[in-house]
């Protein structure tokens, strides 16, 4: 895969930054999936600073980011044989596993459970950054809790303002969405949160079995909170447009706003936005986010949303839409 960075960064930034981080301060840093909130994983303070910022509650654990295996290592206790060939096939890149911890990772990043997410980026600003820090990063999407997740280092200082930390501002992130979470289960794989790394690509991969995790009832310890009812949500009330509704759509109003999939609209009485002209869905994610956040800052008073073609990473946009609105956790695409 080509890689487009569309901002230089230079190695004093970087350096900057890693020195930050061995200070326990924050930074931002960027990935290929979005831009992530970043501190020393081993640092309990560090951890704890990143939670606050976000607003994020304690019980909802952060993705360590390692450069290699060595670092990997030092967060994951053991890595099964199936999971190497997950490793093989997809690290670096947007796959996150969940692993058996290792005691000695202060129990914040994983929100005291007994596993670990860990992903390895391939974006080379976060590469450098991990390489010149020189151990495991965590890091969650650089948003306040429950909101948009960023895609841009402007959508960051969106979120947090005055108290934004340092940002490595690489451009646009190349998948849009975030890391695809698995976890090794029954012989094959479970997906905790679907992402950038496709279902069949992983079954594809590995030649074993993997299935999306269905709805569960809410508990107050929830396993992968990414998967809360409510995620990754404007600030104004998001409405679902299911497949078919273009034959019968529902009431507009002037100050309603539309995410649209593909190019056609026609009489929409507000803002419209198209997801991919084309109807490609790698670039549908790539821009979800950044005009999810342009529609929210619209002044519209609704925001409706037209699901995409379920499949591929189909299933990841509908799964962010569905959170959008509040309606997460229903089965299906
Ligand atoms: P974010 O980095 O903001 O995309 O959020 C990271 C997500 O990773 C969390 O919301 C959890 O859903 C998931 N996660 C982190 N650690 C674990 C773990 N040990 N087991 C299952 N899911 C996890
Ligand atoms: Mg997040």
């Amino acid at each position: 895969m080509k890689w487009l960075v569309a901002k230089r960064v230079s190695q004093i930034r970087i350096l900057e930054a890693a020195r930050v981080l061995r200070a326990g301060g924050l930074v931002v840093m960027p990935t290929e999936t979005v831009y992530g909130l970043a501190a020393d994983a081993f640092d309990p303070c560090a951890v704890r600073r990143v939670f606050e910022l976000k607003g994020r509650p304690s019980f909802d654990p952060l993705i360590v980011h390692v450069l290699d295996t060595a670092q990997l290592v030092t967060v994951a206790r053991a890595v099964p044989a199936s999971v190497r060939r997950l490793i093989d096939a997809f690290w670096p890149g947007p796959l996150t596993l969940v692993l058996p911890r290792r005691a000695a990772l202060p129990a914040g990043v994983t929100a005291g459970l007994a596993t670990v997410a860990v992903r390895m980026p391939r974006h080379p600003v976060a590469r450098r950054l991990l390489r010149a820090f020189g151990g495991p990063i965590a890091a969650p999407s650089a948003n306040r809790f429950g909101r948009i997740s960023p895609t841009s280092a402007a959508a960051v200082q969106k979120e947090f303002g005055a108290d934004t930390p340092p940002v490595l501002d690489a451009g646009p992130c190349f998948h849009g969405v975030e890391s695809t979470i698995v976890r090794p289960s029954r012989g094959g794989f479970e997906i905790l949160r679907p992402g950038a790394v496709t279902d069949a690509q992983i079954a594809r991969a590995t030649g074993r079995r993997v299935w999306l995790r269905g709805p569960r009832p809410p508990t107050a310890h929830p396993e992968a909170p990414g998967l809360l009812r409510q995620h990754y949500a404007p600030s104004r009330p998001v409405r679902i447009l299911r497949p078919g509704w273009r034959s019968s759509p529902p009431r507009f109003r002037g100050r309603d706003a539309l995410l649209a999939f593909r190019e056609g609209i026609e009489c929409f009485p507000g803002v419209v936005r198209v997801l991919s002209r084309r109807g490609s869905l790698r670039e549908a994610a790539r821009n979800l986010y950044r005009l999810l956040r342009q529609l929210d800052e619209s002044g519209a008073r609704r925001i409706f949303v037209e699901e995409v073609p379920a499949g591929g990473v189909g299933s990841a946009i509908n799964d962010r839409l569905r959170r959008a609105a509040g309606v997460g956790d229903r089965p299906g695409g």
